[in-house]
């Protein structure tokens, strides 16, 4: 486990651990939710424990590549050009090299408060000669285009010149997920070079398949105090890497600073004439380091007086991670992401794995969003109906009607998963049949139902996401067969949210039949889909149905289909994952721990043993309890009579307890929901989950993937948890309700929310809840608590206490 400390907005590594940088990087990676760059070191290139990556919201390539006899095609989140790049040597001495030099104090910090990433290197070079080196980085949160360092260097024992080399370099390529280098990686054509008056430089670039052009611009000043110290300069100019040298006369114990100020621009954004243009501009315009630090941190304290949730009296670790998770939340996609065209990646723009695609995990990721900045989800959402067309397009392809999202997304929604992976424990290349997984097109329908839910965006509904709703109603109605022997409808060769079940044993045909969990979705978005006709304006219901062509007798049959889902079920209420998952053959949890010790990938475990998951009644992660995480009792006990099965609210438990000793959490999704299943009837397991999930990046529990880019599902849903899970928060019949349950460890929540256009304080205690309506629209708020609904004013506040 990395050595760091927490305290309540910060994050500290008190030590220099080379093997801990991969993960430290990805950590510490500053972002606005336009631009994201990893906590590498200025002077460093990649190489060793470092790897500089600048990734640009929704900036994607394709490129193709040669592999086990086939051509692979991927579309890679791109790391563009390091806009990072500074270091200094004194004369006749070497670069400063972290890990060449003797380090004799060190200290790396993160501050999620301010969003500031500070590091502090005090060294011995081969020569003797002593400096510290203290570096401070904002990637700006106001104005999205501009990042800024500062580098405040002390020479301890020595006087002379000290040159300082400050670089944009577009020799860049994608190198941070290990499993993906043999595939092509150099995304980067070199379109211009050059210098922009006395002290600042610039590169421009172009990804060579989806040509995004970006432009960087530096502007590089050393100081003494706040005067400007005159400098020598130097150019150099080399294959995509411009520098400017700086020369720089250096006095014992006298203090230089060095203010690094870079503008980014790309071909897609809004307001500009060229990016060449506006970074040359913007760079050349942009104050100085303090004033731009002000300002973010200014925008910073904004955003946290909306989003932070404050735990009195907890353990301050906790504490802190939750911030650090909220931290992340807002880095990847902030008010700066809005319009922009991206959706959420699922490892936010931290790294390269899952080449920054977009998958089903907004579904634990919005919840939170909604209840803060609405029109984020909501721009988040029309990053989907953009691509309506393409995922109409594909549900025609597949045999389907209505709009079929892919599993993975990227640039212009077309299916992106990769069709073979690298299991690297065994080397070898397995056919990758993760697309199958249909249930992304029940997230997005139900994402749009709570967005609606949150905000009541009628508007929303209306224009776009009832066309949403109602394409993939069709497209769910037309993949479900009549089973005539059963008189219900199925679904068959699919594959569930758990990835290890991809096949029955006995065949390699991909796919599972009535995977449970899409089945009840299917019935949900079906009946939700009709309900949402039903809620707009005649106008607007006639013009839609008629664009899309859909009838009463389609209505009919989609109330037909949602009443005769098929949900297959094992021993006494036990909802089976999917159809046939009883005669798997129980797995050996006990004595594969034994003997591999980490049993979370056992897939990959398995297939190096030559023996397949798919054999077993083990999961990577929730499956069947994705239904009680996402549906209440009392929802699930109306859907499932409304299908006409037996629902007894007991065998809820069952289930749980059931799956629980079945899964292996390879996911880190999986403990999260566990957590939240478990929250009310074992809250000592559930918390245990719930820490669990909570050190999933920070302390990088599945060994080695955080470094690639950190986990946004499992981050929000933490944060979550507290939100929605430990308050009962929950929306129905246009009334707030609460219904508290707070963990043992917990005894005073407090968080603010925005509910349908009205900011609330809440605060909750194991005696009483507090809820203050503190400014919003004219409209009086209703809130729910214990079966009575009270309407609030502007400015009242109510205490509800608990029994
Ligand atoms: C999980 C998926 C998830 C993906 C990205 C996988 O390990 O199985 O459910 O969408 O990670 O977070």
């Amino acid at each position: 486990m990395a050595e760091r400390t927490t305290h309540d907005w910060q994050l500290i590594y008190p030590t220099w651990e080379p093997e801990q940088q991969g993960l430290r990087e990805a950590l510490c990676t500053l972002g606005n939710g336009y631009i994201a760059t990893r906590g590498a070191f200025e002077e460093v290139n990649a190489g060793g424990p470092h790897y500089p990556g600048t990734y640009l919201a929704g900036g994607y390539n394709r490129l193709e590549t040669n592999i086990a006899g086939r051509v692979l095609e991927n579309e890679d989140l791109v790391n563009f050009p390091n806009w990072l790049s500074l270091n200094f040597r004194p004369q006749d001495g070497d670069w400063f090299d972290i890990d060449a030099v003797d380090v004799l104090d060190f200290s790396y910090c993160l501050d999620v408060k301010c969003g500031v990433l500070e590091r502090q290197v005090r060294f011995r070079d081969a020569n003797e000669r002593e400096f510290t080196l203290t570096s401070r980085r904002i990637v700006h949160q106001e104005n999205p285009h501009l990042a800024a360092i500062e580098w405040r260097l002390v020479a301890h024992n020595w006087s002379g010149e000290i040159e300082i080399r400050s670089a944009l370099d577009g020799t860049v390529s994608n190198q941070n997920v290990e499993r993906y280098r043999q595939l092509n990686s150099k995304h980067l054509d070199i379109l211009e070079t050059g210098y922009d008056g006395e002290d600042a430089i610039f590169l421009s670039v172009c990804t060579n398949q989806s040509h995004i052009r970006m432009t960087q611009a530096a502007r590089t000043q050393v100081f003494e105090g706040d005067v400007v110290v005159p400098t020598q300069r130097e150019r150099r100019d080399e294959n995509g890497r411009i520098a400017q040298h700086l020369f720089v006369p250096c006095q014992q114990q006298k203090e230089l600073r060095v203010e690094k100020i870079v503008a980014i621009y790309t071909s897609r954004d809004f307001a500009i004439s060229e990016p060449g243009v506006e970074a040359r501009k913007t760079v050349r315009r942009a104050s100085g380091f303090a004033d731009l630090w002000r300002s973010h941190q200014l925008k910073w304290r904004h955003l946290w007086s909306i989003a932070d949730i404050n735990l009195e009296n907890s353990d301050i670790e906790t504490q802190f991670i939750l911030r650090l998770h909220i931290f992340h939340l807002l880095q990847s996609t902030s008010t700066n992401t809005i319009d922009r065209d991206v959706g959420v990646p699922s490892r936010g723009w931290h790294g390269e794995a899952y080449r920054g695609h977009i998958l089903w995990d907004e579904l634990f990721i919005f919840p939170f969003l909604n209840l803060r900045l609405p029109e984020l989800t909501r721009s988040l959402l029309m990053y989907r109906y953009r691509r309506l067309t393409e995922a109409r397009h594909l549900a025609c392809t597949a045999g389907y009607k209505g709009a079929m999202f892919p599993w993975q997304s990227g640039s212009d929604g077309r299916e992106e998963s990769q069709v073979l992976h690298l299991n690297p424990r065994s080397g070898r290349w397995i056919p990758d049949n993760s697309n199958l997984q249909r249930h992304v097109n029940a997230a997005i329908a139900y994402n749009v139902w709570r967005y609606y839910q949150a905000t009541n965006d009628m508007e929303f509904l209306s224009y776009y996401g009832a066309e949403l709703l109602l394409e993939l109603a069709r497209f769910w109605a037309s993949i479900t067969m009549y089973n005539a022997d059963r008189d219900r409808y199925e679904i068959r060769g699919i594959m569930g949210p758990d990835e290890f079940h991809t096949h029955y044993p006995d065949t390699d045909t991909p796919g599972l039949n009535n995977n449970a969990y899409t089945n009840v979705m299917t019935a949900w978005i079906l009946r939700c889909a009709s309900g949402v006709l039903q809620l707009l304006d005649e106008k607007r219901r006639e013009e839609l149905t008629e664009v899309l062509g859909i009838g009463d007798e389609e209505l009919v049959r989609w109330e037909e289909i949602s009443r005769k889902m098929f949900v297959p079920f094992h021993e006494e209420g036990i909802i089976s994952q999917f159809e046939g998952y009883e005669n798997l053959k129980e797995f050996d949890w006990e004595g594969y721990r034994e003997k591999y010790g980490d049993i979370q990938r056992l897939d990959r475990i398995l297939e190096a043993e030559d023996d397949d998951a798919n054999c077993y009644k083990a999961s990577k992660q929730a499956d069947v309890l994705m239904l009680f995480y996402l549906f209440s009792s009392e929802t699930l006990q109306d859907l499932f009579e409304y299908m006409g099965y037996p629902f007894d609210a007991e065998t809820i438990p069952r289930n749980i307890n059931y799956y629980m000793q079945r899964t292996s959490h390879g996911s880190t999704l999986s403990r999260m929901v566990h957590s939240w299943v478990l929250s009310r009837s074992d809250r000592e397991k559930a918390w245990k989950f719930f820490t669990e999930a909570l050190h999933s990046d920070i302390d990088d529990v599945q060994g080695g993937t955080t470094p690639e880019g950190i986990h946004l599902g499992a981050m929000a849903g933490t944060v979550d948890l507290m939100q929605r899970c430990y308050t009962g928060l929950d929306i129905r019949d246009q009334v707030l309700w609460f219904n508290p349950s707070l963990p043992r460890e917990l005894s005073d929540i407090r968080l603010r929310l925005r509910y349908r256009g009205h900011w609330l304080s809440l605060r909750f205690t194991d005696e009483k809840i507090t809820v203050s309506f503190d400014r919003g629209w004219s409209q009086p708020v209703c809130v729910g608590f214990q079966g009575e609904v009270y309407e609030m004013v502007q400015g009242e506040t109510r205490e509800f206490k608990l029994a």
